[in-house]
């Protein structure tokens, strides 16, 4: 089952009528580029930054973080990559910021993303500027993680501006027109109110783990509660329909970077919403590509419709089970 998965690294990413999905990769460290390339991304889909951070008693500088992220834009050699903003809270530790921030009482709602970045805008100002410079060696997007508002989105764009003013007078040939600025969309909040973001957002990425645990207020890091964390909810799958559905009325470029969309059992539910994006784990890359080669949109759209009509998330689960590709 292996070869024949390592078989479909270099063939087309399509689904049976012809349509191409992009399969992206997530990726948490340096080191899990090389499974990414083998196993056919086309672009990295979410580069969390946060290993710049992490067991590290400072925090990096600009020069620090370019030469990190350069020598990930030049090994992508021309393939995309969405690099996110520090995310650092919640579950994710740094010790330099912990040291100086401390941790509120309930850390999933505190001091994370791009509120801990707004905070302290010097982080967003060196981050912005490592990734600018970057991006003179290859196509990169910069990426907003845990907005809850438009508010978030425009302080971001203006310090993001100002940075690229910054740089040009510094003598960086940074262009006009900058990368683009996206919004993770992984907050209910977010979500409902995705028509506004629109207007100050370039692209959005759906973070259907953190969505999740936000919708349905479980911890996804308690275990006491894992059980019932259930990204099959009707709740959250209407949440992740109508973001995409706004966004490709809107023609903003969409895609799903959350665990879910390494699932190749939810596949055809996102083919079947109008997704033609999804960033994943590698190790998921393959999988995901087989059962899509096999779907067919039309149908897709038909079944997705139909779990949409359900209310009872095991009983979502067992249709998707249900769901015969060649049908
Ligand atoms: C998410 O929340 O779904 C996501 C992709 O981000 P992270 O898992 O890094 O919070
Ligand atoms: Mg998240």
């Amino acid at each position: 089952a292996r070869a024949k998965l390592a078989s479909l690294r270099d063939v087309p990413s399509a689904t049976r009528d012809g349509v191409e999905i992009d399969l992206h990769a997530n990726i948490e460290l340096p080191i899990e580029l090389a499974a990414a390339l083998e196993n056919g991304a086309t672009g990295i889909g979410l580069l969390r930054s946060e290993f710049m951070f992490m067991n590290k008693d400072y925090l990096p500088d600009e020069d620090e973080q370019y030469a990190e992220l350069a020598d990930i834009v030049t090994r992508m050699e021309g393939k995309p990559v969405t690099i996110r903003t520090l995310d650092i809270g919640g579950e994710k530790l740094a010790v330099a910021l912990q040291a100086e921030m401390g941790s509120g009482p309930n850390p999933a709602l505190g001091l994370r993303g791009i509120r801990l970045s707004l905070r302290k805008p010097e982080l967003l100002e060196a981050q912005m500027a490592a990734i600018l410079r970057v991006s003179l060696l290859g196509p990169v997007r910069v990426l907003i993680p845990m907005v809850v508002s438009v508010h978030e989105m425009s302080r971001a764009r203006q310090i993001y501006q100002s940075v690229a003013k910054r740089l040009r007078e510094q003598g960086h040939a940074i262009p006009d027109e900058l990368p683009p600025l996206g919004a993770m969309i992984e907050i209910p909040a977010a979500a409902l109110t995705i028509d506004a973001l629109a207007r100050e957002s370039d692209f959005f990425a759906i973070g259907t783990n953190d969505l999740t645990q936000y919708t349905l207020a479980i911890d996804r890091t308690d275990d006491q509660v894992a059980g019932l964390y259930d990204p099959l909810h009707p709740s959250v799958l209407r949440l992740i329909r109508d973001v995409i559905k706004t966004s490709c009325e809107r023609n903003i470029p969409i895609s799903v970077c959350g665990e879910m969309a390494g699932d190749p059992r939810y596949t055809p539910l996102f083919i079947g919403f109008g997704l033609r994006n999804l960033s994943m784990s590698s190790v998921s890359l393959l999988p995901v590509k087989q059962r899509l080669r096999r779907l067919d949109t039309r149908n897709s759209e038909q079944q997705a419709a139909r779990v949409m009509e359900q209310w009872d998330s095991a009983r979502i689960a067992m249709m998707l089970d249900d769901f015969n590709d060649l049908a």
